[in-house]
């Protein structure tokens, strides 16, 4: 779950690294009033959950109040990589001597977080990597330690000559460490660390990333989720316990297990197909987990053909075809639909579709289920042109 920048910079000024006063806002009067309240020149900033909003004119600096409103005004109309502007973050501006980029993330190779650090700040860290990789820093943290304040001072050392400097961000990236163990973060990021004109170390944006698997012991962060952040699908299938990725081809899936879900799209792909989406109805069913699955499938448009794979464990295989049945009836679903059962309960399935009046096409095998789920998924869009 992303976390804005207004939010991540309070969990810093929590943990003491130095940042700069602000205020969040939602309409150009507002900006106006916070910025007449901070006084001198402020920075106006886009709250979205997209990178590069400096390149995308999403972070401005206004001298006075009037100004500030209006360069809001101009960020308010912005569409930041799709995402629309709602809220913006007014700060107190700084002088900027120089700007660093230090982060700690989840390096899945080595099963531990890494420090990356590096003097080049301020721009795009990737491209940074990709150019000019002597310019990174990187250090693995060993997780039974944690990162020692020796070595936070060495990386720090590794990126400042100035040891007043180094000692600073020292102090700000073992903060980081403390917070990225402490908030269960999978990214956490300040870019750019800057050092002001009187040798201050400020980080001037901050980037928090919390990993959804530690969402349910941080129950204080939970509450911080953007509803703008997702679709009303997304959240449908979040809150019912689905993992749903929508995706742009037109045969819908739905899946139960996340690796039978993943061989289902790449078996569409080899038989040229396009996969919909990724729907994992999860381990264990019911009829109405089904519904919601068909309908969150269904708000999209592209959407010409539906497959059911199921593998069934603990998920039923009857559960599911009354899942398909009920929500066909309650849906008035006229698409194409292709049902392989098989595993628990899968003649009691079967047999449930084919007694009923909903008209289903039953297939046997995996290869079976994916290329009719193709095949009719072409027939209706000729027939949605013709
Ligand atoms: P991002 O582009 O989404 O990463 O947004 P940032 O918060 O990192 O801002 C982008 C750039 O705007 C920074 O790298 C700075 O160069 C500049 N910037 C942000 N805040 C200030 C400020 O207070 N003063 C000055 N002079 N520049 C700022
Ligand atoms: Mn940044």
């Amino acid at each position: 779950m992303n976390l804005h920048e207004y939010q991540g910079r309070e969990i810093f000024a929590a943990y003491d690294i130095p940042v700069l006063r602000a205020e969040v806002a939602s309409t150009p009067d507002e900006v106006r009033e916070i910025a007449a309240r901070i006084g001198g020149t402020v920075v106006v900033k886009a709250q979205v959950h997209a990178g590069g909003r400096g390149k995308a004119g999403g972070v401005k600096l206004a001298e006075n109040p009037d100004q500030a409103a209006e360069v809001a005004k101009a960020i308010f109309k912005l569409k930041i990589k799709g995402w629309p502007v709602k809220k913006v973050m007014v700060a107190e501006a700084s002088e900027i001597a120089s700007e660093a980029y230090f982060g700690i993330t989840l390096d899945r190779e080595a099963r531990r977080n890494v420090v990356i650090c590096s003097a080049a700040g301020g721009i795009d860290i990737e491209e940074v990597a990709a150019k000019t990789p002597d310019k990174i820093v990187r250090h693995l943290v060993n997780p039974s330690t944690g990162l020692t304040d020796a070595e936070a001072l060495d990386i720090a050392k590794r990126v400042y000559s100035d040891e007043k400097t180094a000692q600073q961000a020292a102090v700000i990236l073992s903060k980081l460490a403390k917070i990225a163990k402490e908030k269960d973060t999978s990214l956490i990021e300040i870019n750019p660390l800057i050092v002001d004109e009187t040798g201050k170390v400020i980080a001037l944006d901050a980037k928090v990333v919390i990993d959804d698997n530690g969402l349910f012991r941080q129950p204080e962060l939970e509450k911080l989720r953007d509803p703008d952040s997702e679709t009303k699908w997304e959240r449908m299938a979040r809150e019912k316990g689905l993992s749903y990725v929508k995706l742009d081809g037109d045969v819908g899936c739905v899946v139960n297990g996340a690796g039978l879900a993943m061989a289902t799209m790449d078996l569409i792909k080899y038989y040229g197909g396009n996969p919909a989406n990724f729907l994992d109805i999860g381990g264990s069913s019911s009829p109405g987990k089904v519904l919601t699955a068909m309908q969150i499938i269904l708000a999209d448009k592209n959407v010409k053909s539906i497959v059911f794979n199921i593998f069934g464990g603990i998920t039923r295989c009857d559960d599911v075809a009354r899942g398909i049945v009920d929500a066909v009836k309650k849906g008035k679903i006229e698409h194409p639909i292709v049902v392989r059962l098989t595993g628990t309960n899968e003649e009691e399935g079967r047999k449930i579709l084919a007694d009923s009046d909903v008209k289903v096409t039953p297939a046997v095998t995996m290869d079976e289920v994916v290329q009719q789920g193709i095949r009719l998924a072409l027939q209706n869009k000729i027939a949605a042109a013709s």
